[in-house]
């Protein structure tokens, strides 16, 4: 397959490429709710003349090429977040308290372009790729949702690429990382502070559960700061407090949810935060005559990178963008990314495009309200997702 020419292909489909980014962003949805997302993806493949299979709550599989050789998964994500948009841009969120604020409309979209492009080519590939459009990312559900169904079965080898904005590079860029884990893994938790309600006026016959949770919260932060070796990576934050309705009224409870961060590929890291967490929540919240309890929930593994994989894909991209293909050699990332479920199963590699150049503007990282992602080169995604697909095929049988 001739890389410049799949370039120039992808690039001429890059004005149907926005129109479907920003109808997307347009309509974002959660979860495995994707009422409007999932027809229209569907109904665009069926148009090109793929079979469209649904798999699990909301994910939707088809394929191109032919059975036989090995199978390649593709994956773009589709849901967006519990966010209410503040940017300025012409196509921002049409639904209040909802905004494609991690680029999942960007993934669907260059899926869409790579759907087109693959089946133009079908006779050309030595094998078959399967196209996986995934729901539920941001709540790490949907990736395994979809394992469970039968995703992987006779899948070799999996790819995604996630747009990252306000880095201080050009956009356009595919950065391939190198073996071994490159983003962290992650569990949600939620604590729930119950004290004894009472009148804002008479505290001492009440027990105020805001009192104990803001102790508690502060308590939590030594873990961080004087428990943890500075040298090792460990993380985790509250994100949402949430205690009482009016100014008058001490609430019978407040609650807390947050994240943990760890890239221990044996999770002690993780073990050792949620223990220390039970520990202070249960004695601060003693101390102060409160019950309290945290539990877990949400847990996804590390996104582990196959140094094989990683080490033809590199190659790969540089055939197809030159420079604009980076080798990445650096830590892990502290985001989490579910398609990590993917990776503990097959030979995996995520990339990133880079959707967002700090020195233009672009200074507003993923999941924030005033995210804005570059999306002048979505057609460089979508000729990654193809060229790396019918690529990494041949190479299997060369
Ligand atoms: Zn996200
Ligand atoms: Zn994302």
């Amino acid at each position: 397959m001739d890389p410049k020419a799949i370039l120039a292909e992808a690039k001429a489909l890059q004005p149907e490429l926005l129109e479907a980014r920003r109808d997307l962003h347009q309509h974002p949805e959660l979860g495995f709710d994707l009422v409007y997302t999932k027809p229209f993806v569907k109904s665009r493949l069926e148009a090109m003349g793929y079979e469209v299979e649904e798999v699990g709550k909301a994910g939707l599989v088809c394929y191109a090429g032919k059975e036989g050789g090995k199978t390649v998964l593709i994956r773009g994500d589709m849901d967006a977040l519990p966010i209410n948009e503040e940017t300025d841009v012409e196509f921002r969120s049409l639904t209040p308290g909802k905004m494609h604020a991690c680029g999942h409309d960007m993934h669907t979209s260059m899926m869409l372009g790579a759907a087109k492009l693959l089946k133009k080519h079908e006779s050309e590939l030595k094998g078959r790729v399967k196209l996986e459009f995934q729901p539920a990312e941001e709540t790490f559900q949907g990736s395994r949702d979809m394992i469970e169904a039968g995703l992987l079965d006779g899948v070799d080898a999996a790819m995604m690429i996630h747009v990252a904005a306000a880095l201080p590079m050009p956009s356009g860029c595919i950065i391939v990382p190198r073996g071994g884990i490159s983003m962290a893994s992650c569990e949600q938790y939620h604590i729930t502070v119950r004290g004894k309600g009472g009148h804002g006026s008479t505290p001492h016959v009440a027990i105020d559960p805001i009192t104990a949770a803001a102790h508690i919260h502060l308590a939590l932060q030594e873990i961080n700061s004087r428990e943890i070796n500075g040298h090792d990576f460990g993380v985790f934050t509250t994100c949402h407090f949430e205690a009482g309705k009016t100014s008058n009224v001490i609430p019978e409870t407040a609650e807390m949810w947050g994240t943990i961060r760890t890239v221990d590929p044996t999770n002690q890291m993780g073990a050792f935060i949620k223990e220390r967490m039970e520990d202070i929540v249960s004695g601060v919240a003693t101390a102060l005559r409160c019950q309290a309890k945290v539990e877990f929930y949400d847990f996804c593994p590390t996104v582990v990178i196959d140094d094989e994989v990683s080490k033809l894909s590199l190659p790969i991209m540089q055939e197809l963008l030159g420079p604009a293909a980076i080798d990445y050699d650096a830590p892990p990332a502290n985001g989490s990314e579910d398609f990590a479920f993917v990776s503990h199963k097959v030979p995996t590699i995520a990339m990133y495009l880079t959707a967002g150049d700090y020195r233009e503007g672009y200074t507003y990282a993923a999941h924030n309200p005033k995210t804005r992602f570059d999306d002048s080169y979505l057609f460089v995604g979508t000729a990654a997702y193809t060229y790396f697909a019918a690529r990494y095929l041949e190479k299997c049988v060369q």
